[in-house]
């Protein structure tokens, strides 16, 4: 399956990667600000391929904080560097799950000087960058995109390879659940599982293992979602707020509030799900959710953002009830 990409620049990327397999060759893998399954399992998984084919000069790395949250450890984060100590202009640069520069913080500086750029992303939203673009907005996750490249290459699946992208399949499908569950997605599903992971054991530690704590302040920041049915052209809003007393209160870090939307969007009354999370006095990251009557990756881009159709997000700045009537103003 080819998806949206021609098999041109899928023979241009494998030409690519093979040039870089010499010693010497710098190959540099970003993926973006504060990684999720996809973006973090994509990038170390594919990292793990490419060292199968012999490149040894490899550094993967996203911008902020060196700091990936416990369930999300996986194989390959011994690649890791901060962006500070990233290869300044590699042979190659390759990037996972980042649909504009903005995602990759002053890694998109590598963009201008790398001798070649490779962009594997999965967004609608994804703004055109890189030497070479490979973006299936069809595709359910940037693992599928990666897969996809990793077979042309030749890699074969072995356990850290499969860990790592089995998690970045797992999560962007929420679990297999998401319209984008295409057959491709479970005969890649098969043949990770295939590989020897242990899929009950990696589900529990993401999905569903959260500190006591966490469970009490879920419960708190739910206890106070408001559902306003008028929203979203009469479909129904319903949004949440967590603050930074929240998290303080309950001794939680902030990547816990990751998972909360999940239970926000359930909620029967409303189309639209809309999740704050507070970053700093003002500031805070927002979560959006459809269940198909929004386009939220609309609200979410017109507010200097982007995502997906049915899944978006951006960062908002204000009190929280200014950010919850912008996103309510662009959902008519
Ligand atoms: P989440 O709500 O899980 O953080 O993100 C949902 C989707 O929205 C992801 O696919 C992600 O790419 C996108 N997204 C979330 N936050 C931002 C943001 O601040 N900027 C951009 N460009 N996209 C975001
Ligand atoms: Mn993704």
């Amino acid at each position: 399956v080819n998806g949206a990409i021609a098999e041109k620049d899928w023979a241009e990327a494998v030409a690519s990667v093979q040039s870089i397999i010499r010693p010497g060759a710098e190959v540099l893998l970003a993926c973006h600000v504060n990684p999720d399954g996809d973006a973090l399992g994509s990038m170390l998984g594919f990292a793990q391929g490419l060292q199968q084919l012999g490149v040894t000069g490899l550094q993967c790395s996203f911008p902020g904080p060196l700091s990936v949250p416990d369930p999300l450890h996986m194989p390959g984060m011994n690649l890791l560097v901060p962006e500070e100590q990233a290869y300044t202009a590699p042979d190659l640069l390759v990037t996972f799950d980042a649909a504009s520069t903005s995602r990759l913080g002053s890694l998109a500086q590598r963009l201008d000087s790398a001798a070649m750029s490779i962009v594997l992303d999965h967004h609608a939203s994804n703004s055109g960058f890189g030497k070479l673009s490979l973006v299936d907005p069809d595709a359910a996750a940037t693992a599928l995109v990666a897969a996809r490249l990793l077979d042309r290459l030749g890699v074969q699946y072995d356990l850290g390879i499969a860990e790592c992208l089995y998690i970045a399949l797992v999560t962007d499908t929420g679990s297999f659940k998401f319209d984008l569950t295409t057959p491709e997605v479970h005969e890649l599903a098969a043949r990770l599982v295939g590989s020897g992971i242990s899929v009950g054991a990696i589900s529990r530690r993401i999905f569903d293992t959260r500190p006591f704590g966490a469970v009490k302040l879920f419960g708190e920041v739910l206890g106070r979602a408001n559902l306003d049915p008028a929203a979203a052209q009469g479909r129904g809003m319903v949004t949440a707020v967590a603050t930074l007393d929240d998290l303080v209160k309950h001794n939680q870090p902030g990547y816990i509030l990751e998972a909360l939307i999940d239970s926000v969007r359930c909620t029967a009354e409303a189309d639209v799900a809309c999740l704050l999370k507070q970053v700093s006095e003002r500031e805070w990251a927002v979560s959006l959710r459809s269940k198909g009557g929004a386009d939220v990756s609309k609200v979410a881009v017109a507010l200097g953002g982007g995502g997906h159709r049915l899944a978006a997000g951006f960062t908002g700045r204000g009190s929280a009830d200014e950010i919850i009537e912008a996103v309510r103003a662009h959902l008519v």
